[in-house]
């Protein structure tokens, strides 16, 4: 067991410097530059004015917008340790919109925020908005507003490639079932009677799957497919998705000009053929396809 556990160790480090490895700091991966080039690019509104938005103000004068977002997500929303870019799907969402509120790149921060700190730092101003796997539910609408939803999830498990037994959500119940504190993806657990198990990132579930200290990690698809291509020897996806989770921009609760100007960038670039193009230079790596974009939710 502790061999195994050891092995299993030191293949998720290798796995964790592969992924640090696609920088593009001299990187011999071809696939990071092939991605980069496929990427749109953004152009930067300059005559912008939303002077009834708090949010945006504040920003303007502060020279730069803050926007929340995830460092362990492959795909959607990931930090290389040494390089510090950022990439995935919900970057580039988080990107585009700052385009359309007139930010250029060097104006953009990123501030990694885990799933249980997400509504404090909003409703807070930790951050001007949030882009990071974020279910929209009412729930959470009590503390903050959403824009879109720009993609629809679905929750999901994540075992290793000899388990047979966990094939879907039912089959949780008794077994050691990890997922992130302050999800919607962990309340399931309890609903299915699975032995909850929480860290604060998904990327910790999948060290403590890797190693055997857990039967499955379960939270949506598209963030468990971008780690199963990340340890395509090790584990897979289960594939029967048992939830509905649209994704959301969260933002204060109280900024309605700046929800509006959100909604209206994310419709232009789902329109002019971004959203599309984002996708498959990101999340779409991992296998997962994009379906139909939902349309935004004006209520
Ligand atoms: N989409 C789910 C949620 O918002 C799970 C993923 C996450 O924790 O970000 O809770």
């Amino acid at each position: 067991m502790r061999t195994r556990r050891t092995i299993a160790a030191a293949l998720s480090v290798l796995a964790l410097t592969a992924v640090a490895a696609c920088g593009k700091d001299g990187s011999p991966n071809a696939t990071a530059n092939d991605t980069a080039s496929k990427l749109p690019t953004y152009q930067v509104k300059t005559d912008v004015k939303l002077d009834g938005s708090p949010t945006w103000k504040k920003a303007k004068e502060r020279g730069n917008l803050i926007i929340g977002a995830k460092s362990d997500q492959p795909f959607l929303g990931f930090e290389d340790v040494s390089s510090k870019d950022r990439s995935g799907f919900d970057i580039e969402i988080a990107k585009m919109i700052a385009a359309d509120l007139g930010f250029a790149p060097g104006q953009v921060k990123f501030q990694t925020i885990v799933s249980a700190n997400r509504e404090t730092a909003i409703s807070g101003g930790q951050v001007d908005y949030y882009v990071g796997t974020y279910t929209i539910n009412d729930d959470r609408k009590k503390q903050v507003a959403f824009a879109g939803p720009y993609m629809v999830a679905g929750q999901d498990l994540l075992v290793r490639k000899t388990n047979t037994t966990i094939t879907g959500p039912e089959a949780m119940a008794g077994k050691s079932i990890c997922s992130a504190t302050g999800s919607t993806s962990l309340k399931r657990v309890d609903q299915y009677h699975g032995k909850a198990v929480k860290y604060d990132t998904y990327a910790q579930c999948v060290d403590k799957l890797l190693t055997d200290e857990v039967d499955a990690v379960t939270t949506d698809d598209a963030i468990l497919k971008g780690f199963a291509a990340k340890n395509k020897d090790q584990l897979k996806v289960v594939g029967k998705p048992f939830s509905k989770e649209p994704y959301g921009i969260g933002l204060n609760k109280t900024d309605k000009v700046l929800q509006d100007a959100i909604n209206a960038a994310l419709k232009a670039h789902e329109d002019n053929g971004d959203w599309k193009k984002a996708y498959d230079a990101t999340l779409g790596l991992s296998g997962a396809t994009s379906g139909d974009i939902p349309a935004i939710d004006k209520s």
